[in-house]
């Protein structure tokens, strides 16, 4: 006897496995099936944020930070170590292990909230009253029923034609989070979040890198005046050799090196590597779905089709995380799963979209909120901006992490405010305060009148609200 669900979630990332818990606490009866297996083949829930994405890039950026202040930065402050050095297996360890807690966590959250939990490949083989999942494991399948389907399969890294990754060599995210030592050369092909993040994690670790980005303008979803200061950090002071405009042509893998054939600036480019990371972004992940056995539909892209309520044209069946249209980041995919559960136990679940935080997890940080200069700009909407750097904020100060700054945007009629921009220090948790701001339809003069503690980080945010008025205090 096949079994029956309320709702059967397909995918276990933060998309699905925060769907399939918020489902289970509204008394829905709810299944949540996920397929990754971390590399020695057991069963790991997370998806790819837990897995091989946010959550160990950060553990990898973390450690890279303490060795980079560890050689340059404590001397400054009088602490004078002798002989740092650098163990990657115990760093690679510690990451391992961040992940290994998170991930058998969630275990213990499903098991907490009542979600039944299966292993394997799902896939809709048909609708009527309930849908038909096969889920297909190492021991066999199964076929369950379930009354709404949640399909949160996230996405892949996306191929460059002709180009084997095979995670030693040449490396996707999974591979560049795990290198076994630091390579002398790294090549990192996209100047996306991704290959940002990763190309600085192994130039702190002393990596000479190399980024070819296929694109004219740098970064190109940020800021453009933000874009520009983190240009120049980059290329300046984190040393980071970023080639704008590059068209690789060929990738070949050799003995001693891995060679890049590009054309740069008019001219037919070689570079040899030790290590080449491929992060040319992400592509939805609907493979072997079964989709079409129900009629819901993928767009152009392969993004699986879905309404601002994340309802797909097939009743009862929604879509959420990086396999809808949206920015692909694991607060989205969250809110999204909270938003269907809800709108399935008969709420009205909504996320907007307009609101979500972006954040690129460099060093200095880059965060925002909200409509960009150009975008107001190309809009035609009149604005009145402030803008505060770090290097005048005592916190920033004392943390010796005084590059960048806070830029607020705001309407010129209303002062509603439309946009906040931050490259600099924990910029990250700063941008917070700019969502709660615009999610509660705040002027840039709210802000300015509420007070921010002293000495905090915060105040840049603060006096940036005071400079929309232009009535900076300190500076
Ligand atoms: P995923 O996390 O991709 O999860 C989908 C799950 O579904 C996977 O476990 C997959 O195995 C499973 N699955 C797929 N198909 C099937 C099937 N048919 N049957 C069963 N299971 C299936 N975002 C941030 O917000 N902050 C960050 O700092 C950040 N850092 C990142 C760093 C890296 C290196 C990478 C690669 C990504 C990063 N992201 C970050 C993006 C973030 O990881 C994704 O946006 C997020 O994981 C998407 O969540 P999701 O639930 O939609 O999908
Ligand atoms: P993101 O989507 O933030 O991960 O960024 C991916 C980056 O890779 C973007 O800046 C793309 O322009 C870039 N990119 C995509 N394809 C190529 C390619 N073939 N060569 C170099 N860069 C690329």
């Amino acid at each position: 006897m096949a079994k029956n669900f309320d709702v059967a979630v397909i995918g276990a990332g933060p998309g699905g496995y925060i769907a399939a818990i918020r489902a289970a606490q509204l008394g829905l009866n709810t299944v949540c099936i996920d397929e990754f297996e971390s590399v020695d083949g057991r069963p790991s829930l997370g998806g790819t944020c837990l897995n091989v994405g946010c959550i160990p890039s950060k553990a990898l950026l973390e450690s890279s930070e303490n060795y980079e202040r560890a050689l340059h930065k404590f001397g400054e402050h009088g602490i004078n170590i002798k002989d740092v050095s650098l163990d990657v297996a115990t760093m690679l360890a510690r990451k391992d292990k961040i992940v290994q807690q998170f991930t058998s966590g969630i275990g213990l959250l499903f098991k907490k909230n009542k979600v039944s939990s299966m292993h394997g490949h799902g896939r809709l083989t048909g609708g009527g009253e309930a849908f038909q999942i096969e889920v297909k494991g190492k021991d066999g399948s199964e076929t369950i029923n379930a009354k709404n389907v949640v399909i949160a399969t996230g996405s892949v890294p996306r191929q460059i034609p002709g180009v084997k990754v095979d995670n030693v060599s040449v490396c996707d995210n999974t591979g560049a989070l795990s290198l076994k030592e630091v390579p002398g050369r790294l090549g990192v092909i996209g100047a996306g979040v991704i290959g940002l993040e990763m190309g600085s994690v192994w130039k702190r670790l002393g990596s000479e890198v190399t980024i070819l980005e296929a694109l004219p303008t740098f970064l190109g979803a940020a800021d453009e005046g933000i874009a520009k200061e983190a240009w120049r950090i980059f290329t300046k002071s984190v040393g980071l050799d970023i080639k704008l405009g590059s068209k690789i042509d060929a990738v070949k893998v050799g003995k001693k090196a891995i060679s890049v054939q590009f054309e740069h600036e008019g001219a037919s480019q070689k570079l040899d590597f030790d290590r080449l990371v491929i992060a040319v972004g992400r592509v939805p992940n609907t493979q072997d779905l079964g989709l079409e056995s129900v009629g819901v539909k993928v767009d152009a892209r392969g993004f699986v089709e879905v309404d601002e309520r994340n309802r797909t044209a097939v009743a009862n069946v929604y879509a959420i995380g990086d396999v809808v249209r949206g920015p692909m980041l694991a607060h989205k995919s969250s809110e999204e799963g909270v938003a269907v559960a809800e709108t399935i136990a008969g709420q009205h679940g909504h996320v907007n979209l307009e609101h979500i935080p972006w954040v690129i997890y460099t060093s200095p940080e880059i965060a925002w909120v909200g409509r960009t200069e150009q975008q107001l700009k190309s809009d035609a909407v009149e604005y009145r901006s402030g803008q505060f750097p770090f290097i005048v904020s005592g916190r920033a100060r004392a943390l010796g992490e005084t590059a960048g700054f806070v830029k607020m945007l705001a309407d010129a009629q209303t002062d509603r405010i439309l946009g906040v921009h931050i490259l600099g220090p924990f910029a990250s948790e700063l941008i917070s305060e700019a969502v709660v701001a615009m999610e509660f339809g705040a002027t840039a003069e709210d802000i300015a009148r509420i007070v921010h503690a002293h000495p905090s980080l915060s105040e840049a945010m603060h006096e940036a609200a005071l400079g929309v008025d232009k009535r900076f205090l300190s500076l």
